[in-house]
């Protein structure tokens, strides 16, 4: 199969090729301009072609929870989002601790044909913090890193020992850094807000004091470990003292924590209640400033979804999360590139190069010979976020009717088009 995308401005996160036709065949880039019979063409005049994104942090809920989402809809939520991987997290029913279910995961998701899998394995057997997965065997499953994620490891010495099991096999330790004692049962950011709102509160203290623990023993064992979604000031202050000393540590922040503050629960909708929580305004520029300074590797998504029903409990009952993954790159380009505050190209870095680099694989790139997973990204015009309209299960958003601009068109996948936006 031979493709043609024509006159589009080309750009990745390492040159802007200008405008030219793109030509792709049997699943990679064949080249530019190069003219000749096509089993299929685009015009894509106006608009933006660059690699489809890569996101380390999404909740795909299968198996198990199935009712909140599954890799049907996820994958083509995040293929309807222009990324073109992702990596699933373990803290499904079953939990993801044995080697069956990673193969499983992965067999089922090829079978999807959206946006290309790779499976997070957990780090303990039931998320319980009390015994270690087998790492090796989930490694030749085919999961690409270990992580709790969604429950922190409490024990530091279990912690120390994951650490030390993952570096030789060149894993990647992903945390989910709150102190649970700590912690309590804060169900947002300890503060005036919280005081204001008489609701239990979650200091920044208790993420800052896990971020030093995890950095700590990352440094201590030569493991590269991933801080995830960090949301506060004096957490990325940690993982920037950290990373000053050498550790091998990466930071990843997420949609939410940069745009959305602690204030958004004023109403007390469960919809803004996530883990780690909103903070303040403070926090929220003091991670658009590290995004600047590039002190951030990636920019999770964390997509989190949960039916309607779970989320208009009362906020102590509802559970944690937001889906973001089909706006994510929406609401990225409108609030902090529209507005000058970064340039495309450090967007594009942050969820192409970035996390490609975090994870050890190649550059996504728009050379010749390069996988073909693209996105065609319409960057002049602004659409309300339709939320009724997701491919992800969980069809409602804290920006449900909120016009961003930057929207994803079309995703290909190995030079397969998998995504079509309506008009
Ligand atoms: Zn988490």
């Amino acid at each position: 199969m031979r493709t043609v995308i024509k006159n589009a401005r080309l750009l990745d996160s390492e040159a802007d090729y200008g405008l030219n036709d793109l030509y792709l065949k049997d699943g990679l880039i064949e080249g530019y301009n190069l003219g000749g019979e096509v089993t299929e063409g685009d015009d894509a005049a106006g608009k933006t072609v660059t690699p489809a994104f890569i996101d380390l942090h999404t909740h795909l809920r299968e198996p198990g929870q199935e009712v909140k989402e599954d890799l049907c809809s996820g994958l083509s939520a995040a293929a309807a989002g222009g990324f073109g991987t992702v990596i699933s997290m373990a803290n499904t029913n079953p939990t993801v601790d044995e080697p069956g279910l990673v193969a499983d995961l992965i067999a089922k998701a090829k079978a999807v044909g959206q946006a290309r899998l790779k499976p997070a394995a957990a780090l303990s057997h039931g998320l319980k913090g009390e015994l270690l997965t087998d790492f090796a065997a989930l490694k030749t499953a085919g999961a690409v890193m270990i992580t709790d994620d969604g429950i922190p490891v409490a024990d530091s010495h279990l912690m120390r020992r994951a650490c030390e099991y993952a570096a030789p096999l060149g894993l990647i330790i992903q945390t989910h850094s709150e102190e649970p004692s700590l912690r309590q049962n804060g169900v947002m950011n300890e503060g005036m807000v919280s005081q204001r709102l008489g609701l239990p509160g979650n200091p920044s203290s208790a993420e800052a004091i896990m971020i030093y623990r995890d950095c700590e023993l990352a440094l201590m064992t030569g493991a590269r470990v991933h801080i995830a979604h960090i949301s506060s000031r004096r957490g990325m202050q940690v993982v920037e003292w950290f990373k000053e000393q050498g550790a091998p540590v990466t930071a990843e922040v997420t949609p939410q924590h940069l745009t959305l503050t602690d204030e958004a629960l004023a109403g007390f909708d469960p919809i803004f209640k996530v883990a780690p929580p909103l903070r303040t305004q403070e926090d929220v520029d003091y991670l658009r400033d590290a995004l600047k300074r590039g002190v951030v590797d990636n920019i999770g998504t964390d997509h989190a979804p949960h039916t309607q029903a779970e989320k208009e409990q009362d906020l102590v009952a509802a559970p944690f999360g937001i889906a973001n993954i089909e706006l994510a790159f929406a609401l990225l380009y409108t609030e902090l590139v529209k507005t000058g505050e970064l340039s495309l190209v450090d967007l594009l870095k942050l969820l192409q190069s970035g996390p490609a680099r975090i994870m050890n694989w190649p550059t996504p790139k728009l050379k010749p010979g390069q996988v073909a997973d693209l996105v065609v990204l319409e960057l002049e015009q602004s659409y309300p976020v339709e939320a009724a309209n997701f491919k992800s299960k969980a069809k409602f958003s804290p920006w449900d009717g909120q016009k961003l601009t930057g929207w994803p068109v079309a995703t290909f996948i190995g030079g397969k088009q998998v995504f079509q936006r309506d008009s």
